[in-house]
């Protein structure tokens, strides 16, 4: 295997001439606005069918200046990835299972005709800017650097066809705690009207831009009439169980069972594949199935249905305390964060900063 220290030296480091001030970064630090401030630096790499990847650096952060024409603005040839970078009690920094959103941005590329990266680029590209930005990591309790990995169709053509350019950069933003004064369930409206993506054979297995586009008016309307969240149906028959915008989704039975919507048509989530191995760990039997709503709402009726939690990295593992829909309203647990869901979500945040042993090899240092 490569070392890191190889795939970080392909990267040409061009420092950025007004840092900001050390008390401007610490001020953002301390109070970390998700998404609105971001690190002196971005990784980059630029493609062309002709000669590839090539051009590997780090340069100031900064506005992109993009010909009218460029194809991405037309025809959305966007793929995206988001992972966290922690701090650990030793200074250390370390991001968790990075080979696999690799590995998810690969799928993502082939299904929107954009060309390949190698898992060694992405993950020399988050180490080259972790390393030059390493000043922005929060040291925080439930604080990280999260890390939007992207890659757009930059040729100026307007034909519709596979963009012959691509960028790929990296971006880095601090986050604090997703819960400020602790993990609060969540409500969730369940869109029987709208979807996100289409079918297996859509995009809904790819983190591709337009899945998102797709996803904000459902959730404007969902946020109007109250609720945190939306969870999408199959846009096949609107009758099971898929996801949330960004977030997978888990069902825990009182026969013991851990239930998920099976992959096809959803996004095939780190964490929820975390989850997955942690509750089989701990002697639950999981299931990966398809889950008609009819099912769900049944359950939360009988009690069958114990605890409901959503996942993902943003907010690790979130309570569900409410799911409602046209013809129904349920309250979950007593609106109460389940037990299961709970003790999954330390486990894995405990892992992830350090406090645990990464028994499956999960983490790797940057
Ligand atoms: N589903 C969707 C639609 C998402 O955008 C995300 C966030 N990447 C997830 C699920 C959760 O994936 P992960 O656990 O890899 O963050």
């Amino acid at each position: 295997p490569t070392r890191l220290e190889d795939l970080v030296a392909l990267f040409d480091v061009r420092p950025t001439d007004v840092p900001t001030p050390d008390a401007e970064r610490a001020a953002a630090l301390s109070a970390p606005k998700f998404g609105t401030v971001f690190t002196d630096h971005m990784a980059r790499v630029s493609w062309t069918s002709a000669d590839g990847w090539k051009d590997r650096r780090i340069e100031k952060y900064g506005p992109l200046q993009l010909d009218p024409a460029t194809a991405v603005l037309h025809y959305a040839q966007e793929i995206f990835e988001g992972l966290k970078a922690y701090k650990h009690a030793d200074g250390s920094v370390w991001t968790f299972r990075p080979d696999q959103n690799a590995a998810r941005f690969a799928r993502s590329a082939h299904r929107l005709a954009l060309p390949a990266l190698s898992v060694d680029d992405f993950i020399g590209s988050l180490a080259a800017l972790v390393r030059t930005d390493i000043d922005w990591v929060p040291g925080g309790e439930d604080s990280s650097l999260y890390l939007r990995p992207f890659m757009f169709a930059s040729e100026a053509f307007l034909g519709v066809r596979p963009s012959l350019e691509a960028e790929y950069l990296v971006i880095a933003s601090p986050v604090g705690p997703y819960f400020a004064g602790g993990v609060k369930p969540v409500s969730i409206y369940v869109s029987e009207q709208y979807h996100r993506a289409g079918p297996p054979g859509g995009t809904g297995d790819a983190k591709f831009g337009g899945n998102y586009a797709a996803s904000l008016l459902p959730q404007r309307e969902a946020q109007k009439q109250g609720f945190d969240q939306v969870c999408f149906l199959d846009a096949g028959s609107s009758t099971y169980l898929e996801e949330l915008g960004g977030m997978n989704v888990f069902l825990v039975m009182d026969d013991g069972t851990v239930h998920t919507p099976e992959l096809g048509s959803i996004l095939e989530g780190i964490t929820r594949a975390s989850v997955l191995q942690l509750a089989g760990d701990r002697g639950y039997q999981v299931v990966e199935r398809r889950i008609p709503l009819a099912e769900v709402v049944a359950g939360l009726g009988s009690g069958k249905v114990k605890e409901f939690f959503a996942c993902g990295t943003a907010a690790v593992v979130t309570p569900v305390g409410r799911l409602a829909g046209s013809s129904f309203d349920h309250e979950i647990n007593g609106g109460e964060p389940g037990e299961l869901t709970m003790a999954i979500r330390q486990e894995l945040t405990d892992i992830q900063y350090g406090r645990a042993e990464d028994r499956h090899g999960w983490m790797r240092r940057l």
